[in-house]
This record gives C-alpha cells, sequence and structure tokens, in this order.
C-alpha cells in the first residue's frame, strides 16, 4: 500500500452501530484463544482450523448499501471443536457446517467487542472433528469500514454509483466473516451480484466488459492473504496495453489513464528482470474515484490506484512501481503479523527505486529517495518525542493497539534504507542475488523480522563471511549511524534558488550582460540574457517539492507568496504533491487568497497524505478552523472513513 509517508498517530475512529446479531444458538464453550496469541490482531485458531479456500457468494445491493453474502470456508481441521472467525460490524444470520445441498445448521457465538473494539468481535463455530466446511451467511451494515460507497455525483461519470474495498490491514473482517491474518493464505472464488449496468472486479480473474445477466465469476487460484481479497463495482471500462496488462477506469478518466500508465509493461519487464518473473499471470490498475484514501493498494492482479497519480505529465508513476512492486515484497512473501510491516512496505520501496533507476536512471531513484528521507527525519523526531518512542523501531509490538499505527515510515523508508545501507556494504550482486533467492525460496509464505534475519544470515551474510549489524536496525530506536545518506546536487541546487528569493533577489528576472563583436571594421554591442531559473526546461516534482520545503522552512512573507504564485502557479498544480505542500505554507503564512482554491483541491480529493496536512494546518488558528469545519461538513459525506475518521478526529476539543 502507498498511504503517503503520513504519520497516523490516530486511530481509525470506531463507529459502532451495534448491528451484530446474537446467536439463538448459544454455545456453552469457552474460547480458547491461547493459539491464536502470534497474531495479536486476529481471534482465529488458524492452528487447530483453518480456511484453505473460501467461496464468496456476493449480492451488492446499492439501494441500501448492503452486501448480502455467504462465505463458504474450507477447511483444513486439526481435530478442532470449534472454528474461531474475525468479524466486525457484520449481522450474522445463520451458520451452517457441510456442503451445499447438505448443509446442517450449527450452534455458534459472538463474542464481546474487545476495549476499543479494535479487532471486532470472535464468531465461534461449534465443530467436530470431522468438519471440513463451515458457511455464515451474513450482511455488511454502515460500520462495514472496509465499503466506500459513492453515489453517482462522487464518481467521473456523475450518472452511476460506485464501490470499492479497502482491505488492509484488518478490515476484511467488516465486509467478510473470516480468519483476518495475514499469516493465514487461501485461494478463492466469488460469485457476484451486481446491478445490469456495472461491471464488478476482484483481485482475481477479471472480465474485460460487462455483461448483460449482472453476474460476474472469479478465482484466484493461487493463495493470499486475507487483506488482499477485494472487490470494485462501477460503470468501469477496459484499455489493454498487451494481453496480460492493462488498466480499468470509469470511460470518462480512461483516456488520461491510458497516456499515463503506458509504461506499465517496461516496468514489469523491468521488475521481472530484478526480481525474478512475475507470477500472478494478470497485472491490471483499476483507477478508483477520487475519494479513494491511498495512493494504492496493491491487490493481487488488479493494484488500486488514486486518480491524484494523473498528473498529466506521468510524473507520479512512483506509486506505480511501489504497488507493482508488491507483487513480490507483501503478496508473493508477507509479514506474517502487522508487528512487522516494514518487510512488506521497506522491501517494496526499495524495489520501487530499484524500478525506478532502471526506467529513469539513478539520479531520478536518488531524488526520490533523499525526498523520502526527509520525510523519515521529520517522522523519526515526530514520534520519539511521542507516546510510543518504540514506534522508531523496524519490528514493532502493536498488541492492544490498532496496526494502522505502524503504518509509518519508519516501516517503509527507515525499512528501505536498511537494505540500501546492505547493498552498500555487500555488494548490489550479492544482495540482489540474495533477494531472488529469498523471493523464490519463501513463495507464498508469511515472514517474520526473526524469520528474514536467520535467512539473511544463511543465504548471504554467512557464505559470503560478512557481518551487518541488523538487530541495531530491526530491534532499536531511531537511525542507526551507519545509515546511507543521499545528498542530490539538484535537490541543492533547488534549495539555493529558494533560499536566494527569501533573502530578496528576484530568481526570475533576467541578467542581461553586454558583450562587444568584432566586425571587419567596427564593433557591435550584443545583448546577452540569461534566464538562470528558466535555463533548465523542466523540473521534476521532488525538485519543486524541495523548493517549497525550503521556503516552508524559513520566514517568508505572503507578498512574496503571491509573487511566486503568479509566476509558478502552484496553487492551480495538477500535480496534487505540489499543490498540496503549496497549501500548507500558505495556510501557516496566512494568505487567505487562495482559499478558493484550497476548497476546490479538498472536496475532490479524498486521500489521506494530502488531506490531513491541510486540515492540521487550518486548524492551529481558530478563524481557520472555523473555515475548514464548515468545509469538512460538506465534504466529509465523500470521504472514505479512513480519511473521514482521522480528519474528524482533529475537529474534536
Ligand atoms: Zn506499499
Amino acid at each position: 500500500m502507498k498511504v503517503g509517508l503520513y504519520l497516523l498517530l490516530l486511530y481509525f475512529g470506531i463507529v459502532l452501530h451495534s448491528c451484530s446479531a446474537t446467536s439463538t444458538h448459544p454455545l456453552h464453550s469457552t474460547a480458547s484463544l491461547n493459539d491464536t496469541i502470534h497474531d495479536p490482531h486476529s481471534y482465529a485458531n488458524f492452528k487447530a482450523i483453518k480456511t484453505v479456500h473460501l467461496d464468496l457468494e456476493l449480492d451488492v445491493n446499492f439501494q441500501n448499501k448492503t452486501i448480502y453474502g455467504v462465505a463458504r470456508h474450507e477447511m483444513k481441521n486439526n481435530n478442532a471443536s470449534e472454528a474461531i472467525f474475525d468479524m466486525r460490524n457484520l449481522l450474522i444470520q445463520k451458520v451452517t457446517t457441510g456442503k451445499i445441498g447438505n448443509e446442517k445448521e450449527a450452534d455458534f457465538t459472538i463474542g464481546k467487542f474487545d476495549v476499543d473494539s479494535i479487532l471486532g468481535q470472535p464468531l465461534t463455530v461449534k465443530v467436530n472433528a470431522k468438519t471440513t466446511q463451515v458457511n455464515i451467511y451474513y450482511q455488511t451494515t454502515k460500520g462495514s469500514e472496509a465499503l466506500d460507497w459513492l453515489d453517482t455525483l462522487s464518481t467521473s461519470s456523475k450518472t452511476k454509483p460506485f464501490l470499492y474495498t479497502q482491505g488492509q490491514a484488518i478490515l476484511t473482517r467488516t465486509w467478510i466473516p473470516l480468519q483476518d491474518s495475514p499469516s493465514n493464505r487461501f485461494t478463492y472464488n466469488a460469485k457476484v451480484k451486481v446491478p445490469k449496468d456495472l461491471l464488478a472486479l476482484m483481485s482475481a480473474t477479471n472480465p474485460k466488459e460487462k455483461n448483460a445477466s449482472g453476474i460476474y465469476e472469479f478465482e484466484m487460484d493461487q493463495p493470499i492473504p486475507s487483506y488482499l481479497i477485494s472487490l470494485a463495482v462501477g460503470d468501469i471500462s477496459y484499455h489493454p496495453y498487451t494481453s496480460t496488462c492493462g488498466v480499468y477506469a470509469e470511460k470518462e478518466l480512461l483516456d488520461t489513464c491510458v497516456y499515463e500508465f503506458e509504461e506499465l509493461p517496461k516496468m514489469i519487464s523491468a521488475a521481472s528482470s530484478l526480481y525474478g518473473n512475475y507470477q500472478w499471470k494478470q497485472y491490471d490498475l483499476l483507477v478508483l474515484p477520487y475519494s479513494f484514501p491511498f495512493g494504492g493498494m496493491e491487490n493481487p492482479r488488479l493494484t488500486f490506484v488514486n486518480p491524484t497519480i494523473l498528473a498529466g505529465d506521468r510524473s507520479l508513476v512512483s506509486v506505480i512501481a511501489h504497488e507493482l512492486a508488491h507483487s513480490w515484497s507483501g503478496n508473493l512473501l508477507t509479514n506474517s503479523t502487522w508487528d512487522d510491516f516494514w518487510l512488506n512496505e521497506g522491501f517494496t520501496v526499495y524495489f520501487e527505486q530499484r524500478i525506478m533507476e532502471v526506467l529513469y536512471g539513478k539520479e531520478v531513484a536518488d531524488i526520490l529517495a533523499q525526498i523520502e528521507f526527509q520525510e523519515l527525519q521529520a517522522e523519526l523526531k515526530e514520534i520519539l518525542e511521542g507516546k510510543h518512542p518504540e514506534d522508531t523501531k523496524l519490528h514493532l509490538n502493536l498488541k492492544n493497539r490498532n496496526p494502522d499505527d505502524g503504518m509509518t515510515s519508519v516501516a517503509y523508508v527507515k525499512g528501505a534504507f536498511f537494505l540500501k545501507t546492505l547493498e552498500v556494504k555487500v555488494g548490489r550482486e550479492k544482495l540482489d542475488q540474495f533477494l531472488k533467492e529469498y523471493f523464490k525460496k519463501n513463495m507464498y509464505k508469511s515472514v517474520s523480522s526473526f524469520s528474514f534475519v536467520n535467512e539473511l544470515e544463511s543465504m548471504l551474510l554467512a557464505p559470503n563471511k560478512l557481518s551487518f549489524d541488523y538487530d541495531e536496525w530491526i530491534y532499536e530506536k531511531g537511525l542507526p549511524s551507519n545509515c546511507l545518506i543521499i545528498n542530490s546536487p539538484r535537490l541543492r541546487f533547488m534549495e539555493s534558488f529558494a533560499n536566494r528569493f527569501i533573502q530578496g533577489e528576484d530568481i526570475f528576472a533576467p541578467k542581461i550582460s553586454y558583450e562587444w563583436l568584432k566586425l571587419k571594421n567596427t564593433r557591435k554591442k550584443k545583448r546577452i540574457e540569461i534566464r538562470e531559473f528558466f535555463e533548465k526546461e523542466e523540473y521534476i516534482v521532488q525538485e519543486w517539492q524541495t523548493f517549497i520545503r525550503t521556503l516552508s522552512n524559513k520566514s517568508i512573507t505572503i507578498p512574496q507568496l503571491q509573487y511566486l504564485d503568479s509566476v509558478l502557479n502552484f496553487s492551480t498544480s495538477n500535480n496534487a504533491e505540489i499543490a498540496s505542500e503549496w497549501f500548507v505554507l500558505n495556510i501557516n503564512c496566512r494568505n487567505k487568497v487562495i482559499r478558493p482554491n484550497i476548497e476546490k483541491f479538498i472536496a475532490k480529493v479524498g486521500r489521506r497524505k494530502y488531506l490531513m496536512p491541510i486540515y492540521e494546518a487550518l486548524v492551529k488558528n481558530p478563524e481557520d478552523k472555523v473555515w475548514a469545519k464548515n468545509v469538512f461538513d460538506k465534504s466529509k459525506a465523500y470521504y472514505h472513513a479512513v480519511s473521514r475518521n482521522s480528519i474528524a478526529e482533529l475537529f474534536k476539543d
């Protein structure tokens, strides 16, 4: 997942709707949770009994914003007397055991919500040693936070509604009752009924176009963890780049998407040449409506993408490189619990930068890394001064906390810099060889920091007689002193422009000089005009970010901001990275002139990475806070719960 390196200090706010049914057949047994303690975020007893295949029957009803479902779990039973599933804010109608045609109603209980209702509730079904099939009949509720139901006006078409799911980290249990732990993998099939004018897509084999029945069937025959089950329903069209990769979007956006992601086939071959063949058969993108709270989500075979990536100049495609990289790190090989999220994300950021290096060169990859490193440093400082300084370790202990607390740049960027520093120590060739073998050997498995370190020792360090202090990186706070430092000359150049501007120099004004030319018997004066800032044809987005960030650290006046905007048009930039940083700077400097631009932006974009810093800057000043609350109230119905709940926290007194 690409969340943007925004510190998630806040839990997803939890709204309880008291919708969970209580069984009419109470089961008089105490659920033993002892065998599940290895994953602190799941109640499932999958050591005793675990799902190996899931068959879903789903009826997607847009009128009452509800999915009516049956989750048929094919299970491997190790002499269990009960099967425990995770659920949150679901209505359970009944539970049966046995195959279709031979089903028997089973006793079940629904446990209490845990403190803060992070985990939801355990659904405990009575089984016997021979039970291999458990069927749960259920429906979703308003509290099913994985689901984002968008009314027609929030879509590009403005005529058809849209639904998408976001399962990571532990939201899949809010739309499917299942054993919701990344340490368990299973295959799945689904039969999904949707309104006839809409297309359904999943992280599985997908249709290319709508059919007349509105019924779609899906198969994912490679085992995946539960958070990667995903569904999207809308008026969606498809454009293939090759027979195995393409892009889905609402048709109003499709042409823009096709241009923006044209280099996708090249990216896939670059990634495959680095880390072994792409294993998931098909790789498609689905561009979602603007309310999607993340940059991208690596649902296998069908990456979900935020439309803010559509900058018009392919400048933000590193998000695609990131999601594609997850096809190896995360999807083939998964963190066994959310305490080791860095094994998913740190590796992925490292891979992302390697893919970008193949496509755009080392200089650009270094710039990307340096920008992210700056964000890491700022966030480390904040976490070290906060309630949980231990969150700056790579391996976390998130027991009794929301796993989303671990979605910080520590997992992403400190994780990536661990590998970058290791690369310098052991050499790129050896590291690449290790990573390739490591992925091949552990395909479709879950890994912990402990098992990774064992592999690192036995496959890379010991055979080459090398040492590397991985313990300091993984188990200690902050950044180790051996961390690689990147210093891009292009970013230094932008910093110096910004500094000169703040000191009063008009960096855009031409510099005029004269030169005398000798012509036969006479001399002629030649005027030479240099526009230093505009000498270079274009700057990449990270250069602009550096320019704005340098201004943010200094004292800049409102007339200076307005002059910059008149030359560089930041306020109307199509690039959300640039626009959002510019807005924050202007809010902090109390430049209210661009409020209409800010309002337009935050009413359209639902991505939390952009919204949070803007709202956080606004709530600092009482007058801005009143204005921001008004904008939020108008926009909140459109935001996904992930963004809406985080922003709502800011307005709590
Ligand atoms: Zn990611």
